[in-house]
């Protein structure tokens, strides 16, 4: 199949390697907020990725990480006066409730990075060692002016790329830094985070350090294909690039970088601070999984969603059309072939995930079986690929 390769910036060949499993790593929530829309749309992408490299007889093993070590995190749980571990853990536990609604696959591996401390602090100190990161005060940071090919994932020239950093997190007027783009691997934090003990004094990580640590702990050196939203294109993706290659020698990290586009709601961006994020455990009462999931894969992941809530209807009475046709009663006339449609579904999910195109194959079924079955053909060998195909898509019926 093929799947476009932010890094390359085109759809790359992937084939099923022959004698391993297929490793993918996608960057998980931060334990607050959960899970909105837009968390749901990335991971049911996600989600049918793996479901679709299973049913190919892939083993896949899927490993997304908790960021339960996090600014914002902190900042909520200081907010809100309650112990940060106790809201990562009511979060996570949500998180969780939603996906089992939404009939999301769990992970092979879910670390929380609170839990993988252990895990980050020697990739830190190689990085001392190699000349990348350096010292300062009690933290350290990573000096981006050794890496030639920092931030080529974004194409971007060294201003653009700061200010974008800027509004993700960074923070240039750190007087420790020795450039403003350098960021942050092991931080003293401000007065009341939690802190763990570390080489450089008690401080706790980076986010990027985070999901390079966990990536490579649970999945290897190098892994197929890492994901995530397309907030992540930079900086998380690339400060992950920058500093786990030299610490394993091996590159490259990642053979494809998968992102998601964002969600919109209404036509606004849809965003915490905005605060106009629709929960996925709301949408669930007005509608079932199987209408939002439909709903969620009529426009291709790479492109931003506008979430409209009147046309959630829309997939509705597309999923009800699915029932139908698969309730329909077969008569024992000529019987309906199912192999060209079949082989036009796969066609589209393999170029790229093109779940528009692939669902517009299953709605065309679902009317061809209804029609035949009212003319008295013999449907079942083609319900039965209908049934087979929706359920590539996670479909429960
Ligand atoms: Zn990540």
């Amino acid at each position: 199949m093929r799947l476009y390769n932010s890094l390359s910036r085109e759809k790359d060949r992937f084939v099923l390697p022959a004698d391993r499993p297929v490793t993918l790593y996608v960057c998980g929530v931060t334990p607050y907020d959960t899970t909105h829309i837009g968390h749901a749309r990335t991971f049911l992408i996600f989600d049918l990725l793996v479901r679709f490299l299973r049913w190919q007889g892939a083993e896949v093993r899927y490993c997304q990480n908790v960021t339960d070590v996090d600014d914002p995190l902190f900042e909520r749980a200081a907010r809100d006066g309650v112990k940060w571990q106790d809201l990562a853990a009511t979060q996570t536990e949500q998180l969780l409730a939603d996906y089992a609604a939404l009939n999301i696959i769990m992970p092979t591996y879910f670390p929380r990075a609170s839990e993988e401390i252990g895990t980050m602090i020697p990739i830190i100190e190689r990085l001392i060692e190699l000349g990348h990161a350096y010292v300062i005060e009690g933290n350290v940071y990573f000096s981006v002016q050794t890496d030639p090919d920092f931030g080529k994932m974004a194409r971007m020239g060294y201003d653009e790329l700061l200010a974008v950093a800027n509004q993700r997190g960074n923070k240039p007027d750190d007087p420790l830094k020795r450039d403003p783009l350098d960021f942050v691997l092991w931080q003293t934090g401000k007065p009341g985070d939690p802190t763990w003990p570390s080489p450089w004094g008690p401080g706790r990580p980076g986010w990027h350090i985070e999901c390079s640590a966990m990536a490579t702990r649970y999945l290897g050196a190098q892994i197929d294909i890492h994901g995530g939203g397309a907030d992540l294109i930079f900086p998380h993706h690339p400060c992950e690039i920058a500093q786990i290659e030299p610490v394993t020698g091996k590159r490259p990290f990642v053979q494809i970088w998968m992102h998601t586009g964002l969600v919109w709601l209404d036509g606004e961006k849809m965003s915490k601070s905005l605060g106009n994020l629709v929960f996925a455990r709301d949408a669930l009462k007005e509608h079932s999984a199987d209408t939002l999931r439909w709903y969620l894969f009529s426009q291709h992941y790479r492109q931003e969603f506008d979430y409209q809530r009147a046309e959630v209807a829309n997939a509705a009475e597309a999923v009800a059309l699915l029932h139908t046709a698969l309730d329909a009663v077969s008569g024992d006339g000529a019987p309906l072939d199912p192999d060209a449609s079949r082989a036009e579904f796969l066609a589209a999910l393999e170029d790229d995930l093109n779940t528009p195109t692939a669902l517009a194959v299953l709605h065309l079924m679902a009317r061809n079986t209804i029609s035949a079955a009212a003319d008295g053909a013999n449907v079942v060998a083609y319900q039965q690929t209908l049934h087979e195909l929706a359920q590539i898509f996670g479909m429960m019926l």
